[in-house]
């Protein structure tokens, strides 16, 4: 197997709608790896952009021969799109990276060097502080981490993204498991593999705006929690439970005032009984909504993404040129 197909290090950064930013990411990331003195392929996906992010990257790939593209058919999700990076990787050591400079391209040999150096199956990148996200941005993350922490396992840090350095043993692990909607900053740490830490200060985004909007957050917190942890069941349980409890009281105490003769109307309390008692039933149901709708989509068996092109690919007839 020559170098080109199986290097030291492939790069895999997602990418959607980032026309912005690719000219500066570019900029900053080749400089780093000229200086690897070893082989290694940039791996970008284009999650299914709709700006100028395809053509910018075919037309690289002239000026960089070690960047490799590929495109999905559809914007499928950051976790889609580094999935579809993962299982074409063909480095020693996998490196994910944001396309947005808010992960610096300089740690990426800081991680590969201490991987090598203490033998380590992976190397997170760890942010030392997140005084350029947004205050609802750390509250919402402050949040998530701590259930996430409860339910996945203490290894998962607080503070750890999806920039990490995985070897290819951990790599090879990962395309084994059935995981439908994979949340790797959580399915990474519960593999256990041998792990270290570089950290550095998350930066600005570069250029552009998020690509994840409240809707993606929401969806990945909710693949998050469900992934990991049936306690949503539980607590609607118990919340059922509760909410019986409380009903069964009350309506002791109406029978109880009947009984004694005060019969008034009351109709605020049993109003605000059943709208309570309803609101309950809805939220369970749409818990047990969450679940059942993974149940549904796991057996489905649809991939995560498809493939428009791959320049990589030896037919490579389907990749256009720019
Ligand atoms: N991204 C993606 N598909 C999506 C949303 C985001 O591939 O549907 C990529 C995006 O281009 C970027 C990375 O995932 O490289 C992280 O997204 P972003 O920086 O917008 O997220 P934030 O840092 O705001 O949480
Ligand atoms: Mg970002």
């Amino acid at each position: 197997m020559s170098a080109a197909d199986s290097p030291l290090l492939s790069v895999v950064v997602p990418m959607y709608n980032e026309e912005e930013v690719i000219p500066l990411f570019i900029e900053r990331l080749r400089p780093v790896l000229d200086t690897l003195g070893d082989s290694y392929e940039v791996l970008t996906v284009d999650d299914g952009s709709v700006d100028a992010t395809p053509q910018l990257l075919l037309g690289l790939r002239r000026v960089w021969p070690q960047v490799r593209v590929i495109r999905l058919r559809r914007n499928s999700g950051h976790q889609a799109a580094l999935t579809a990076g993962l299982h074409s990787a063909r480095g020693a050591y996998v490196v994910s990276i944001d396309a947005d400079l808010q992960d610096p391209p300089e740690k990426i040999l800081e991680m590969l060097t201490l991987a090598r150096a203490r033998n380590l199956d992976i190397v997170y990148g760890v942010r030392t502080d997140r005084s350029t996200d947004t205050f609802f941005k750390r509250i919402t993350a402050g949040l998530y981490y701590t259930v996430m922490r409860r339910c996945a396992g203490r290894a998962v840090s607080p503070n750890a993204g999806d920039f990490r350095l995985l070897s290819r043993a951990t790599v090879d692990v990962l395309k084994t498991l059935p995981e439908h909607q994979p949340v790797y900053r959580l399915l990474v740490p519960w593999m256990g593999f041998p792990s270290g830490e570089v950290t550095y200060a998350r930066e600005q985004r570069a250029a552009g705006r998020t690509k994840y909007p409240l809707s993606k957050m929401i969806r990945l917190a909710l693949d998050s929690v469900t992934n990991f942890s049936a306690s949503p069941l539980r607590l609607a349980t118990w919340l059922g439970m509760l909410t019986f409890a409380g009903c069964l009281a009350l309506a002791c105490f109406s029978v109880a005032r009947h009984l004694l003769g005060f019969t008034v109307p009351g109709w605020t309390s049993l109003f605000l009984v059943v709208l309570f008692t309803g609101g309950v039933q809805l939220v369970c149901l749409g818990l047990l909504g969450e679940y059942v709708g993974r149940i549904h989509s796991a057996l489905q068996r649809r991939p995560a993404y498809f493939i428009a092109y791959d320049t990589a690919d030896p037919a490579g007839a389907s990749t256009p040129t720019v």
